[in-house]
């Protein structure tokens, strides 16, 4: 029998395993979880107060599916870094640690690239591979902890991939890094971008845990939309809308929109007017991000532009952040994971 990734297993699920079908006592398994989850141990050898017979035995059972770092790059303007990971068959994905005056953030990834091929984004044009598993979801987050030595508060599902096309992995990733028994990270420092997968974002309203949601919107209009986010043929913006309505009477939680802006694209004062008028029903915060370097060739608005789009927005009434760019010496912004590989191709 093949080994099993014990980040895989939820709490239950590895109790259960381990307790009923391997005849382990419950106090073990809590040993073994608090060795992974808060020590950060990830080899069953070095956990010292398991006997070398049980060390063995789990080792013959089960690894720690934590991946290799194969290139850490630091900000040398604000301490971003960006992780490159290569997973157990070689694939390689990407996460961002972001450091804040009182908390660390993390970007993480759901899936080998992305199927959705927007326009402004690396990973979409570096095309799709594989989902990753749940445990390689959460283990992202752990092994960031470890080699930094630091602890995560806060963690944002933007890395690469489209997280709702991953729906069962990503769920169940968030559901552990809840649980108090493994990360013990509360739902409002958990978000989950989207690009908008309609039936899916009902779904999530439906989770018991109250997450944060961001949809990248990105245009207020169809025709604009279909031009950078191919999703939208399939979901348009109105079906978009209705769906964010519908997640909101459900949880009555405020939905963030991402907005990259681009230069003579979705800058424009009229753009913001749609906006408004289109999002005008909902409980929001915009957040317009300038793009940043892309495999389209978009460029930033100017910054007279930005503020013009946002001062259009607050007057309506709407929270508007202009997101500040961490990172940008190291390619560790939104967008722009994977990109280095792709040139290299
Ligand atoms: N697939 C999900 C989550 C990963 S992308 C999603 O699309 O929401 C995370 C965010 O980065 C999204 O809002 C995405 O639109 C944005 N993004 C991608 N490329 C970008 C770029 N070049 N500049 C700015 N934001 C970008
Ligand atoms: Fe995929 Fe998100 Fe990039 Fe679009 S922006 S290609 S959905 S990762």
């Amino acid at each position: 029998m093949s080994k099993k990734n014990i980040l895989d297993f939820s709490y239950e699920e590895l109790m259960a395993y381990m307790t009923e079908e391997l005849d382990v006592k419950k106090f073990r398994v809590d040993q073994i979880v608090d060795w992974i989850y808060d020590k950060h141990v990830f080899e069953f050898q070095e956990m010292s107060n398991l006997s070398k017979d049980f060390r063995d035995f789990m080792d013959e059972k089960f690894f720690v599916g934590i991946p290799e770092p194969i290139d850490i790059k630091t900000s040398k303007i604000d301490k971003t870094t960006k992780f490159l990971w290569e997973l157990r068959d070689g694939n390689t994905v990407e996460s961002v640690a972001l450091f804040y005056p009182k908390r660390v953030s993390a970007c993480i990834s759901t899936q080998v690239g992305c199927a959705l091929k927007c326009a402004f984004c690396a990973t979409g044009a570096s095309g799709f591979t594989r989902d990753l598993t749940p445990g390689e979801i959460i283990a992202q987050v752990l092994a960031m902890e470890k080699i930094k030595n630091i602890r995560i508060n806060n963690i944002v599902y933007m890395g690469m991939g489209e997280p709702l096309l991953n729906y069962e992995n990503t769920i169940k990733s968030v559901k552990m890094l809840n649980d108090k028994r493994l990360k013990n990270l509360g739902g409002r420092h958990i978000t989950i971008s989207t690009s908008g997968i309609v039936p899916r974002i009902e779904e999530l309203a439906e989770i018991p845990i109250e997450i944060r949601l961001s949809v990248s919107l990105h245009a207020p209009t169809n025709i604009q939309r279909d031009k950078i986010m191919p999703i939208n043929h399939k979901y348009p913006v109105e079906e978009l809308i209705q769906a964010c309505k519908n997640y909101q009477k459900i949880t009555n939680k405020r939905v963030t929109f991402e907005y990259t802006a681009i230069k003579g694209f979705n800058d424009s004062e009229d753009d913001a007017r749609n906006l408004a008028a289109l999002i005008s029903d909902l409980k929001v915060m915009v957040n317009v991000i300038p793009v940043n370097d892309n495999p389209a060739g978009f460029e930033k608005p100017s910054k007279r532009f930005l503020d013009t789009f946002a001062r259009i927005l607050i007057n309506k009434g709407i929270d508007v952040t202009i997101r500040a760019e961490k990172g940008s010496d190291i390619e560790a912004a939104c967008g722009q994971l994977k990109k280095r590989f792709i040139e290299k191709q």
